[in-house]
């Protein structure tokens, strides 16, 4: 059997711009493989289609911008040039005439070519949405093969190409949040009331990926999530030396979930040095909790160590492990001092203690850092008892997962992935708002006809 696809363009005024043939195959039909569409047959298609459909726009435009915007006097032209714009469905190469400006116009720059008005990227926005979005997911070398299978792009889908769109993805996203407005405290939703504090409730964790730069060492990724009563999650993270701008970054998480900027939150935290600090930069306001799970997590690794010392030091170890768990219940009911007390005196009696047990120099190191633990968290520590009563968060277990999620895989933490801080950092914008699905909406924002749905009309449909 033959196939032949044709195409017609219409004009506004129902003129036939252009009518031509596609392409043309033959298929067999007894064989499972030859039935339907074979991906050379779609690409081949969709790059016919896509080359007239394009040229089509591109000289109706240039129709529009022939004459001069003032005056309308013909524009004289300086000369043919050339435009590559590259769409998901094959690199179009257009002829680019640049014309004189009009002698009405004077002082302006001598010549300019019209189409660069209209193409004021070289990139389909839809190709560059779903460049980023698949290099969000996973590596770049494969969202190259994965978008080469199925798309008439070529070779001009590599590795490299696909990582500088996505950093150009993220670095106009930063500018986004560095051109919030002074006023922009004011840019919530309309009549958007504040929630409770309570109802609002961020977890933020970090997490360790492998330095390009120096490879023997680690730089640290920060990882939240924002979770609100009624509301859809979001993720955000960061590289701290590569972020200027944390509260800006917050309040568009916050704006994102249809909250007001001013939001007062609540912020869960592991108490590390670098997230704990990062706390007021987020979110001036915000009410600081240690949370539970890494509390508990501590604890256990402690009584763990204590437990190894039953074989050396028997009554010892069993009162280690009573006057831990003492402290975890001054925790747990919020007194603070009085934990942080106990851990101090419970630190310098393990560290005078006398034992063969090999295992002692963790214990004392464990048993001290519990004490700076505390000490460095003391404002972060409440009534965790209380709080679970009533039914509030007090542990961002829930973080954890996220900095698995956001982390792991895609910075292949295991395969020993090397980072610089400024790709990380630009990596998290993207991989954020695809896994909490916003990644869409920016786009949308930048490009708002990328929503609009063309007049589709079936062919079957228009038979009927
Ligand atoms: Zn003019």
């Amino acid at each position: 059997m033959r196939f032949e696809i044709q195409l017609r363009i219409v004009g506004d005024d129902n003129n036939v711009i252009s009518e031509g043939e596609i392409l043309q195959f033959d298929k067999g039909d007894d064989r499972l493989e030859a039935i339907g569409l074979s991906f050379a047959n779609s690409k081949a298609i969709l790059v016919g289609i896509q080359e007239r459909v394009v040229n089509a726009q591109a000289a109706s435009f240039l129709v529009r911008h022939r004459c001069c915007d003032f005056c309308g006097s013909l524009l004289l032209s300086k000369g043919p040039g050339r435009i590559r714009f590259r769409t998901a469905f094959g690199t179009i190469v257009l002829s680019s005439p640049r014309f004189h400006h009009c002698p009405c116009q004077p002082g302006v720059a001598r010549t300019f070519s019209p189409l660069s008005l209209l193409l004021t990227e070289r990139i389909a926005p839809e190709l560059l949405y779903l460049e980023t979005r698949w290099a969000s997911l996973v590596s770049y070398g494969m969202t190259a093969d994965l978008l080469r299978d199925v798309l008439p792009i070529g070779s001009t889908a590599d590795a490299s190409t696909i990582r500088r769109h996505l950093h150009k993805v993220a670095a106009r996203y930063e500018a986004d949040l560095s051109g919030e407005q002074p006023g922009g405290l004011d840019e919530g939703p309309v009549n958007g009331q504040p929630l409770p504090q309570a109802a609002v409730i961020v977890g933020i964790d970090g997490g360790y990926i492998r330095n390009w730069h120096d490879k023997k060492h680690n730089f640290e990724v920060v990882v939240g999530k924002s979770m609100a009563a009624d509301r859809d999650d979001r993720y955000f993270g960061l590289v701290r030396s590569q972020d200027e701008q944390p509260g800006r970054r917050f309040r568009d998480v916050l704006r994102t979930q249809g909250l007001p900027v001013t939001q007062p939150v609540t912020m869960l935290t592991d108490g590390g040095d670098s997230v704990r600090g990062l706390v007021g930069e987020l979110s001036p306001g915000a009410a600081h909790l240690l949370d539970w799970f890494h509390i508990a997590l501590r604890l256990t690794g402690l009584g763990q160590y204590a437990k190894g010392l039953t074989h050396h030091n028997p009554v010892e170890a069993v009162a280690v492990q009573y006057r831990l768990e003492r402290i975890q219940w001054r925790l747990w009911h919020g007194d603070g001092d009085e934990a942080l007390t106990r851990a101090q005196v419970l630190a310098a009696d393990v560290a005078a203690l006398n034992s063969a047990y090999p295992g002692l120099k963790r214990l004392v190191k464990a048993t001290a850092g519990l004490a700076t633990y505390i000490a460095n968290n003391a404002a972060a520590i409440v009534h965790y008892s209380e709080r679970w009563h009533k039914g509030e968060r007090i542990s961002t277990a829930f973080v954890e997962s996220t900095v698995n999620l956001v982390i792991s895989r895609r910075f292949a933490k295991k395969q020993q992935m090397q980072w610089s801080k400024g790709g990380a950092h630009r990596l998290l914008q993207t991989r954020t708002k695809t896994l909490d699905g916003t990644l869409r909406d920016l786009f949308t924002r930048w490009y708002p006809d990328m929503t609009v749905h063309d007049n589709q009309v079936p062919a079957l449909a228009m038979a009927a």
